[in-house]
């Protein structure tokens, strides 16, 4: 799976990308990340200005977007484009697995400031998508999110006891080593039936909690 990410902030994807299960599925090929720059593309003056009729802060302007876009598409033809946005279709695991079949190669919109200018919706065939209700200061944060929900799906990018866990029932209710830990005189233990060994009954409780 390729990602392409237009975004004038590529830096800020650095730590994440580097660390755990993306840093191996890069390295293993698995994933591939290429970032465009819209400012690489700015002939003269700035990437964003003020707003056409008004407003608080700044717009990215739509030509040095559209060029980092028709850049990442190139020559390719099975790829999907998805922009960013607080308003646009909320991003889910169902979601994920649907892109991670359908396409080799995904062009991620990363906004910044007070988004992008809308007229890059226009010109690109693209799919809105948000990833809650709420307003973050820019893309790169979300773009991740899509990264690492997608990246899960693609095949060897978990690890085999990663992906097994992935297939099998699990709960959010997880514990390890010791079984038993104490604060301000409390004792607190893992659930019995998790040391049973009865691998039935646990997938059972896993399912209910
Ligand atoms: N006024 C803009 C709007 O309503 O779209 C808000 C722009 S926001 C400050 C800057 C950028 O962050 C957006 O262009 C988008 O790329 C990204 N962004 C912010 N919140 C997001 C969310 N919940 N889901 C996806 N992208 C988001």
């Amino acid at each position: 799976m390729n990602f392409h990410i237009i975004t004038i902030f590529p830096e800020s994807f650095d730590s994440y990308l580097s660390e755990s299960i993306l840093a191996r599925a890069i390295k293993d090929k698995k994933i591939k990340i290429k970032f465009y720059n819209p400012r690489d593309y700015v002939k003269e003056g700035r990437v964003d200005f003020k707003p056409y009729g008004g407003g608080p802060g700044m717009v990215m302007k739509a030509e040095p977007v559209i060029k980092a876009i028709a850049k990442a598409i190139g020559k390719k033809k099975d790829f999907g484009i998805l922009f960013l946005s607080p308003s646009g279709k909320k991003f889910d695991n169902n979601l994920a697995k649907q892109y991670s079949k359908k396409f080799k190669d995904i062009i991620i919109i990363s906004g910044n400031y007070e988004g992008i200018d809308s007229r890059v919706k226009k010109v690109f065939k693209m799919q809105e998508i948000s990833i809650g209700d709420y307003v973050l200061t820019g893309g790169a944060l979300p773009a991740m999110v899509l990264i690492d929900v997608i990246s899960r799906q693609v095949k060897g990018v978990l690890g085999k006891e990663e992906s097994l866990e992935e297939n099998r029932i699990s709960s959010p209710e997880v514990y390890t080593r010791p079984g038993i830990i104490k604060y301000r005189k409390k004792e607190y233990k893992v659930p019995k039936i998790l040391l049973s060994g009865h691998h039935k009954k646990i997938d059972e409780w896993r399912g209910s909690h």
